[in-house]
């Protein structure tokens, strides 16, 4: 099956750092690694490419050679999303969706014209589309109805089907949902509130496929809270230590972390040691009582300004 992986464009917002960007030269912050992993779950005996639509247009060798069309994006992205269903199904191609967009609105207006919508986590759902293949159906909703999957399981993404010098950071995930409760979050929505992690073996396996393709700059882990599972982030983190040591400390790691993060001097001190240079914190409001009414009470066990000093000291 020859299948085209495209990437909806996000509009221009701050997140975009566009301006930035062209500092440094590059198209991108972060590549599509939902897609890299999607592309790693179907059969590796499919011919696949990949058009990040935030890096360049599909071209129309692209479109011709394609004999299936799979699209995945956030909400920001829906309306690039639905242009690029249109435009294949204009060409008479199926297309599947799946990601964060369809799997939190699967009935949305701009998902109507997909004919396969994959929803929640691909190694759940993914085998439900391609059992639907071989029995030969060309429509088809496939929900993993609450399951999360083990994601110990789970393949190095296909990294190799990315454009790298566009990107300013590579992408790798360790874990997948958050322990806390914070009342606007969709991430305890799609992975729950369990944290689950991939082992460190596979994580380094990761790092060591990038660097075979020749990556040296910055890694962004994309864990929501790279601390919702501390037993196992402290697990991971002497393995990327020695990983880094032995080839010179060729990448650099940012992430996202609560701030409970600062009453962990360990977890600190572990995270400097493997070369984490940055972490994004969910700060949100300094205020108390916003804090409670959006139940993210862990921003109201210590001072922000305390916690944020011991974190960057
Ligand atoms: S700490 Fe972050 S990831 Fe966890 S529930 Fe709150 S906003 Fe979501």
């Amino acid at each position: 099956m020859r299948t085209l992986f495209i990437y909806p464009e996000f509009p221009k917002t701050f997140w975009s750092y566009e301006k930035i960007l062209e500092l440094v030269n590059r198209k991108v912050l972060l590549p599509p690694l939902g897609m890299c992993t999607v592309a790693a779950l179907l059969p590796q005996e499919w011919e696949m490419k990949l058009v990040d639509r935030n890096v360049r247009e599909v071209t129309e060798a692209e479109w011709d050679w394609a004999e299936m069309v799979i699209i995945s994006g956030m909400i920001v992205q829906k309306d690039d999303m639905a242009v690029q269903i249109g435009r294949a199904k204009e060409r008479g191609l199926p297309v599947a969706v799946g990601g964060p967009f369809a799997s939190s609105t699967p009935d949305a207006p701009e998902l109507d014209q997909a004919d396969f919508k994959i929803l929640d986590e691909g190694e759940i759902t993914l085998p439900m589309f391609l059992e639907a293949l071989e029995r030969g159906e060309t429509t088809g909703r496939f929900t993993s109805e609450g399951d999360k999957p083990d994601v110990t399981a789970t393949p190095i993404p296909r990294f190799d089907l990315l454009e790298l010098d566009a990107y300013d950071s590579m992408s790798v995930q360790f874990s997948r949902g958050c322990p806390f409760n914070c009342e606007f979050c969709d991430i305890i929505v799609l992975y729950g509130r369990k944290p689950r992690t991939k082992t460190p073996e596979q994580l380094v396996a990761e790092l060591q496929y990038l660097y075979d393709l020749g990556w040296r700059r910055s890694i962004f882990l994309v864990d929501d809270n790279f601390i919702g599972n501390k037993r196992n982030a402290k697990l991971l983190l002497p393995q990327i230590r020695t990983w880094q040591e032995e080839r010179g400390y060729p990448f650099s790691f940012a992430t996202e972390a609560s701030v409970d993060l600062a009453d962990d001097e360990d977890m600190m001190r572990m995270m400097h040691d493997a070369r984490f240079e940055s972490v994004f914190l969910g700060i949100e409001t300094p205020d108390e009582s916003s804090l409670e009414t959006a139940r993210k009470v862990q921003n109201t066990r210590n001072p922000l300004d305390a916690a944020v000093d011991r974190i960057t000291a």
